[in-house]
């Protein structure tokens, strides 16, 4: 290991190795246990300072760096063996703007902590439909959530933020101050800098909406698939959610007779006036009765928090989603038979639709592609244990039988095996040359590529 001692004069936060024992083995797990890798130094940030410290020492030490928010990284880009670990963590200030419709907050907060924030003046914006996920690579890397119809993804509601760049600088990126950086951000991941701030833009949502989900029997699943794809066709703005292939939980809430077997749940995330949402509701009820209705008015941190006891840090997990061109009947039957071989009770594939302010934005806004597709498909293999082999091989299994429905540009958020082509697809060629030639003004060496990489383009 280098020694630390330049950077224990420069940074006020924790710097913990393996000698601390007990609080660097908390510091250093991961929400995806797969990765279960042993950091050099985990440095705990506490402001700027500290990042340009950290940021500094790792790039004249020629030591490999990798930055963490949340820590939600599926594909372990926030981990890394033997290299730095910049752990943002500790940083979690947050001040909300009533009146502008603005908040200003720090990468170490989850969105459980900032919407808790935001909704003490009944405002939101698009956020993780699970609240330990951290904002920061969340927001870079697209952040699609419950909103998103109504209100776009969470880049698209980014406003401004500050970035510590390779070289050690601190700028402000916004749409009048290094634009090009801004754009970049809006998606790019943390491949640009390190964000030491973020400035979003919010909405009236709540307190109070109505969400929760109707569970159906996983017999009824086609029928259910079918009349979820009708129903939200013409569905409007307000209304958010998703299809959830899962087992029932062995929740209170959860009839007897389904706990435990698998069924299909349709996620409700009504953000109009509630009586309309009601009526709205009535269409779906009366297409396929739901074996339990568990949709009420609720305070939108509830709805928020609505799938967050299937989704515990420690479990290990392997994931793939793809953005769909239709979803016609075939569709819906390979789905199904692919649900009905999932290899563990945690895992998942669910559907989400798109269209509205997701469509919207025009595509040159962000380097984001895909943005006119009507459905996402998202297979998330959830495990406990071991056999890692058979339960990836699931997940893989399921994006080929869904290959002949891919509409590709997958954003960073859910590509795991980040190999130079998916990061590409993401993006399309056109605008992946563009964040390459960003790349190489911001961090020609390449300093932040613990991540869904783009490469530096070359001189
Ligand atoms: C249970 C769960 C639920 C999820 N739900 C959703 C969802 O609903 N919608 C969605 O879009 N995605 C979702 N994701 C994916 C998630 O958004 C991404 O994994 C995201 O990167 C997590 O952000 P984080 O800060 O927690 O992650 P981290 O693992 O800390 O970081 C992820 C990446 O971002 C980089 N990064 C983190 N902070 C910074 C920073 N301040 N500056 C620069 N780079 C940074 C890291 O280096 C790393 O490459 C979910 C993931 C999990 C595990």
């Amino acid at each position: 290991m280098v020694d630390l001692t330049p950077l224990r004069a420069r940074f006020r936060g924790e710097l913990l190795t393996a000698a601390d024992g007990a609080r660097y083995d908390t510091a250093r797990a991961a929400f995806n246990a797969v990765f279960d890798r042993r950091p050099g130094v985990i440095a705990r940030a506490t402001g700027a300072a500290d990042v340009i410290a950290a940021v500094t020492f790792a790039r004249e030490s020629r030591l490999p760096l990798a930055v963490r928010g949340g820590g939600h990284s599926v594909a372990g880009y926030s981990t890394i063996e033997s290299g730095l670990l910049l752990d943002l963590g500790p940083m979690k200030g947050v001040r909300v703007d009533p009146v502008a419709r603005r908040v200003r907050a720090q990468p170490g907060l989850t969105w459980g902590e900032l919407d808790r924030e935001t909704q003490a003046f009944g405002l939101a914006t698009t956020g993780g439909r699970v609240t330990s996920t951290g904002i920061a690579g969340f927001i870079l890397g697209s952040g699609s959530g419950w909103l998103e119809r109504l209100h776009g993804l969470a880049c698209d509601n980014l406003v401004a933020a500050d970035v510590v760049t390779a070289d050690g600088r601190l700028l402000t990126a916004s749409a009048a101050e290094h634009a090009e950086l801004f754009w970049g951000l809006k998606g790019g991941g943390g491949n640009f800098g390190v964000v030491t701030e973020f400035e979003l833009a919010l909405h009236r949502i709540g307190p109070e909406v109505l969400g929760g989900m109707l569970l159906f029997e996983r017999a009824d699943a086609v029928r259910v698939c079918r009349a979820y794809r009708e129903w939200m066709r013409d569905a409007p703005p307000e209304l958010g959610g998703g299809l959830v292939f899962l087992v029932a939980p062995p929740a209170p809430f959860v009839p007897q007779a389904l706990r435990l077997l698998p069924a299909v749940a349709v996620i409700v995330a009504w953000f109009g006036e509630p009586s309309r949402g009601q009526v709205l509701l009535d269409g779906l009820r009366r297409a396929v009765p739901p074996a339990a209705d568990l949709v009420q008015r609720l305070p939108y941190c509830a709805l928020q928090s609505i799938v967050d006891a299937g989704n515990p840090p420690g479990r290990r997990q392997y994931w793939r989603s793809d953005n769909l061109r239709a979803l016609d009947d075939d569709a819906v039957d390979t789905i199904v038979a692919c649900a009905n071989r999932a290899t563990s009770p945690f895992s998942n594939i669910i559907l989400q639709p798109g269209g509205h302010a997701l469509a919207a934005v025009p595509d040159e806004a962000t380097p984001l592609g895909g943005r006119n597709a009507p459905w996402q498909a998202h297979c998330y293999g959830n495990w406990e244990g071991g056999d890692d082999a058979r339960h990836i091989a699931w997940v893989k299994d399921t994006e080929r039988a869904l290959a002949p429905w891919a509409a590709g540009h997958v954003s960073l958020n859910f590509i795991s095996d980040a190999d130079g082509g998916r990061v590409r697809a993401a993006f399309g060629d056109a605008k992946y040359r563009r964040l390459a030639a960003l790349k190489r003004v911001y961090d020609p060496d390449n300093l932040f590529r613990s991540n869904q990489n783009i490469v530096p383009a070359p001189d």
